[in-house]
């Protein structure tokens, strides 16, 4: 176990800045999740970490070890991939044993371990077979074991869940956080899956165009994104945002195309220098309900205003309120099944504790 430090590191490819400045600290056996869209620089990151690229500038530490330039094999890591990398002439045992082998260990001591590693995933009775004669999750299994026999210091899990099926993906997710929070093992995964990432990692890192954008546990990164791109990028259906200005008023508002919120006055100091300009309001569907139809639970300070149902999302568990308001669709998310009417005018109630409101050209959040 070791804690990782990134200090500072730039990757550039030629003139392209794939990583930007990146400062990150993960602790001692923790489960961080680098999470981004397709090209952010995320496993440019993670190639960095393992020794397989070398930053441009800045450093890496592994506790107080620089390894910035040292190689792969001395860093006592260990990397999991999508595409699982199992050695297809080889039968499981060797597949595992492999890294053993490498690093000379006494052939008893490998087999103790190639046991030990293939009980924690389950895969003893598939020992003998050749991966050609597995399935796709169980191949993912071999390559785990082979990740974690080596027991390394820095677990590294590049998108391994990406080739599964759905149903096996989830299965194989609460597996991966289970075994991980039994080795302590401090990992570092990456994922452009949202869910994934909210439901494996201790913390999550966003980035964003090769830039780290916010890091904190789940509940604090999607509760509290820093920015639009946090907010928009986490949650499904995505947060609801519509342009509006703020309005002094004999009291403050948040007003906009077909509503006009009264804010609570703890908001006026921070909204202060906003009076009389245009900003970026956003909901999450959960945190509005319908009038009469369903009730915010544990909500003190509420808002409403008027919509008229334009589409109804029936999940089975919930339902999706697509309301229209002024010239804008938001989406409210309600517990259940709840066939409103198309054309039916609503009340709709917000969860004031639960509102976003974003600088439009900084796209930072505000509130
Ligand atoms: P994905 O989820 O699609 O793998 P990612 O967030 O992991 O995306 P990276 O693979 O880190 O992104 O790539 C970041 C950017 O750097 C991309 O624009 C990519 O094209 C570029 N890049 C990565 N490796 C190289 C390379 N060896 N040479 C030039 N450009 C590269």
């Amino acid at each position: 176990m070791v804690e990782v430090k990134l200090d500072r590191i730039t990757k550039r490819f030629g003139n392209f800045e794939a990583v930007k400045e990146l400062t990150l600290d993960i602790k001692d056996g923790e489960f961080l999740v680098l999470l981004g869209p397709s090209g952010c620089g995320k496993t440019t990151t993670l190639r960095m970490i393992a020794g397989l690229e070398t930053p441009t500038e800045g450093r890496i530490y592994f506790g107080d070890r620089d390894v910035t330039y040292l190689p792969p094999k001395d860093r006592n890591i260990s990397m999991v991939f999508q595409s699982y990398a199992v050695w297809p002439h080889m039968k499981v045992y060797d597949n595992i044993a492999f890294p053993l082998k490498v690093k000379k260990y006494p052939e008893n001591e490998i087999k103790e371990r190639v046991k030990w590693a293939a009980e924690l995933l389950q895969i003893e009775e598939l020992l003998d077979r050749y991966p050609a004669q597995l399935s796709g999750g169980q191949r993912q299994r071999v390559a785990v074991a082979r990740a974690i026999v080596v027991e390394p210091d820095v677990l590294l899990m590049d998108e391994p869940l990406s080739n599964l099926d759905a149903k096996l993906r989830v299965a194989m997710r609460a597996e991966i956080k289970k075994l991980q929070t039994k080795l302590k093992v401090t990992t570092i995964y990456v994922t452009h899956d949202q869910v994934e990432a909210m439901t494996m990692g201790d913390r999550i890192a966003v980035m964003n165009q090769g830039r780290l954008l916010q890091v904190g546990p789940p509940t604090e990164v999607y509760l509290k994104p820093n920015s639009l791109f946090v907010a928009t990028f986490i949650g499904a259906p995505e947060m609801n945002i519509v342009d509006a200005t703020v309005v002094e008023n004999d009291g403050l508002f948040l007003e906009g195309d077909g509503f006009k919120i009264l804010l609570p006055d703890d908001f006026r100091e921070i909204l202060e220098s906003y009076i009389g300009k245009d900003v970026l309001f956003g909901v999450r569907p959960e945190h509005m309900t319908v009038k009469g139809v369903s009730t915010l639970e544990h909500v003190t300070r509420t808002a409403e205003i008027e919509g008229i149902v334009d589409f109804i999302e029936a999940l089975g568990t919930d339902t999706i309120v697509h309301a229209k308001v002024g010239g804008n669709i938001i989406k409210i998310k309600l517990p259940g099944h709840i066939p409103l009417p198309v054309g039916e005018k609503i009340k709709i109630e917000i969860d004031l504790d639960n509102i976003h409101v974003f600088d439009r050209d900084t796209e930072k959040a505000i509130i």
